[in-house]
């Protein structure tokens, strides 16, 4: 029995990691408290879920919305990488979701191997948990026909709100009465498709 988490350095009598995922993350014989252990999980099957994408065939691919949730999170704990990442970077940015699978896998298998094992502990999972949140709002927001890169900063917010609004009043409907948004920096409505304002 271990003395402290290898993952986080938490003191406590912890044993071999059982999170399942030690294929991708090879912490079955490093010793692991529970918030690591789950963080693997959750990790892990992010990983899984990335590597078993197939080769993308337009840009907005789920191979394509993966990789970058998974490029943002290292970027976000490239401290924790030896040479901040030099060498990770440099495979990451060569790569895209067009690429045949066998190369992709080999690259993403390629970056599991360079990174420590330690990154992948709860902060990195709640990062990754993040960034799946945020690519959801994004694909949200395109599906309402915004353009999120054209938002600044604290329009964004009021975005996020009103699509919040959207889903509420969409939600309010009786029998699923469809509605419309339109959302624009002079303002926003949100109507029935009979025309009848909501008041959001
Ligand atoms: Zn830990
Ligand atoms: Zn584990």
């Amino acid at each position: 029995m271990a003395t402290h988490c290898k993952f986080c350095e938490k003191n406590g009598d912890f044993g071999p990691c059982t999170c399942g995922q030690a294929e991708l993350i090879a912490c079955a014989v490093q010793a692991s408290c529970p918030e690591c252990t789950a963080a693997h999980r959750f990790v892990g099957k992010f990983l899984s879920a990335l590597l078993k994408t197939e080769r993308a065939e337009r840009s907005n691919s789920a191979r394509q919305r993966l990789l970058l949730i998974f490029i943002a999170a290292i970027a976000a704990h490239k401290s924790a990488l030896p040479n901040r990442g030099r060498y990770v970077f440099d495979i990451l940015r060569d790569l895209d979701a067009f690429r045949p699978n066998e190369d992709f896998r080999a690259s993403i298998r390629e970056v599991l191997r360079s990174v420590p094992d330690r990154i992948f502990n709860g902060e990195f999972a709640q990062t990754l948990n993040q960034k799946i949140a945020e690519q959801k709002v994004e694909l949200s927001l395109e599906k309402l026909g915004l353009v999120v890169a054209d938002i600044s900063t604290d329009q964004r917010a009021a975005v996020v709100e009103f699509l919040g609004n959207l889903v509420t009043a969409t939600a309010a409907q009786p029998r699923g009465e469809k509605i419309r948004g339109s959302y624009s920096r002079s303002g926003r409505r949100i109507t029935t498709l009979r025309g009848r304002q909501l008041g959001f």
